[in-house]
């Protein structure tokens, strides 16, 4: 449903449009619930720092968060954090102005970032490679300070989808984005809750929510585009075959290391030996049919 649609629809029929909030809010909940059951990604006491940009995604995972916080069976505590990196532009009332309205936990990371990455980029580059990595360092580093013990992050299906198939067209690796992780460092454990939800069931959700999204083009650099133009191969098929990215996003969770080519995680040598284990012929005593006579 297009944005458009969805304004519609809401002005139109206020009633539709809670059913389809509630709708929507109930299965991206169970989505985060499954994901967060299957790899076990928040504990009893667990500190969780929720980084939010001030998109739909993160918006969307602090709410279901602090909505599964209610009512989960253990005892784990949130804390929202922006990094504000000083784009010029940046809006940096509107996330407070949210984060006091909701009445959660949060802290602004003031960090001039943004200097940094105009001042080291060579012109004609991208900044965002330098950008997400100075990004990741604060956050780190913040969430130590605080005692974070997960860090987690908005990236959804699409997400992973899009990130295996770069890794696997430019990067010659069959690699994706993990729903947990652990930080090269061995320091953070980073949980993707929303690993499950589809984009398209977040955008109509954030939509329907109202957050006061804060886009994502402050800084002036071009989106990465080999993203997009794998985000756009990927909805191409969704378009041509629904169903296709529910069924290649299964395959991520249902991985064959015996019909793949990859010796460290299959031992293709020690084939033969099984075989020769399997297929040795069952041993009969040999009996001489003349001497039965
Ligand atoms: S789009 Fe801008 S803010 Fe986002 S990662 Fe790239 S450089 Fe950073």
């Amino acid at each position: 449903m297009s944005v458009v649609s969805l304004a519609t629809m809401t002005a139109k029929d206020p009633r539709k449009a809670t059913f389809t909030l509630n709708r929507l809010h109930k299965s991206l909940r169970a989505d985060v619930g499954r994901a967060i059951g299957d790899f076990n990604m928040i504990q009893e006491g667990d500190l969780v720092m929720v980084c939010l940009s001030g998109g739909k995604d993160s918006y969307t995972l602090l709410d279901l968060l602090l909505s599964l916080q209610k009512h989960a069976p253990i005892d784990f505590r949130i804390k929202a954090v922006n990094l504000d990196q000083k784009q010029p532009g940046f809006p940096e009332h509107v996330l407070p102005a949210y984060l006091e309205s909701i009445g959660v936990d949060y802290h602004i990371l003031e960090q001039d970032t943004y200097s940094v990455v105009v001042d080291k980029t060579e012109p004609g580059k991208t900044y965002c490679g330098l950008c997400s990595r100075l990004r990741r360092g604060s956050l780190y580093s913040y969430a130590e300070r605080i005692g974070a013990t997960k860090i987690a992050l908005g990236h959804h299906r699409n997400d992973l989808l899009e990130t295996l198939f770069l890794n696997m067209f430019f990067g010659g690796k069959l690699k994706a984005m993990p729903p947990k992780l652990l930080s090269d460092d061995g320091r953070h454990v980073v949980i993707r809750p929303l690993a499950y939800c589809k984009e398209s069931d977040i955008a109509k959700y954030a939509r329907l929510k109202g957050f006061p999204i804060i886009p994502c083009n402050l800084c002036g650099s071009q989106e990465n585009m080999q993203r997009k133009e794998i985000k756009a191969m990927l909805n191409d098929w969704e378009r041509l075959h629904p169903g296709r990215l529910d069924v290649m996003f299964k395959s991520l969770l249902n991985v064959v290391p015996s019909h793949l080519g990859d010796t460290s995680l299959f031992d293709f040598q020690a084939l033969e030996q099984r075989r020769a284990v399997r297929q040795a012929p069952p041993q009969f005593e040999r009996i001489d049919v003349t001497e039965l006579t």
